[in-house]
């Protein structure tokens, strides 16, 4: 796929939307990410799972496990198409864990998925985890790489579309200078 079509799935399913943000930052920005959207169209997810999983065909993967929320029906899409099992982490009491009976088998070789990589916080917990098991994490996959290629996991990092979202502050924002409404994304609040 092309870097043009990727785009177009992502504009299309409702992930990459394009305006004036009001980011959590306090900060504004042209464009707003919302990945949880690809996974409500099984078209447009299946469609971007098979080009990362696409990517790491010539790696061995036993596992794919991700990260709750975000990392969950990434896992179960990427691990189906790689015709292997998937299991999530999840927080209890703030920290990272493998609950429901999920087991990590020693010396598996696991791909660990998000679909949205900004600084890899999530991940690298996730990471800790399958090597604390006694596993080999062999590789790490997204969606999307908010870091654009920053973010280093210390093993190979692949992830569909890479881009750094530009943003600008408040007080000196040229889509303010041009009067365009800036809306906080995930709420029907319009801010002046
Ligand atoms: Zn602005």
């Amino acid at each position: 796929m092309t870097r043009e079509q990727i785009e177009q799935i992502l504009k299309d399913s409702g992930v990459m939307l394009e305006g004036h943000f009001l980011l959590t930052s306090g900060r504004h920005s042209n464009r707003y990410m919302q990945c949880a959207r690809l996974f409500e169209s099984p078209k447009y997810s299946e469609a971007l799972c098979a080009e990362l999983a696409r990517q790491f065909s010539d790696v061995k993967i036993d596992l794919v496990a991700g990260p709750a929320l975000g990392g969950i029906i990434m896992c179960y899409e990427v691990a189906r198409q790689l015709g292997v099992r998937n299991v999530f982490a999840e927080r209890e009491n703030g920290v990272m864990t493998f609950r429901r009976g999920f087991v990590i088998p020693e010396g598996a070789n696991v791909l660990v998925v998000e679909d949205v990589v900004t600084t890899g916080g999530s991940v690298g917990e996730v990471i800790k985890l399958i090597r604390e098991a006694g596993a080999n994490v062999a590789a790490v996959g997204s969606v999307v790489d908010r870091s654009a290629g920053k973010v280093d996991f210390g093993v190979p990092f692949k992830a569909v579309y890479s881009a750094e979202i530009l943003s600008y502050d408040a007080d000196d924002c040229p889509l303010c200078r041009q009067g365009l409404p800036v809306v906080k994304p995930g709420s029907r609040q319009i801010k002046k």
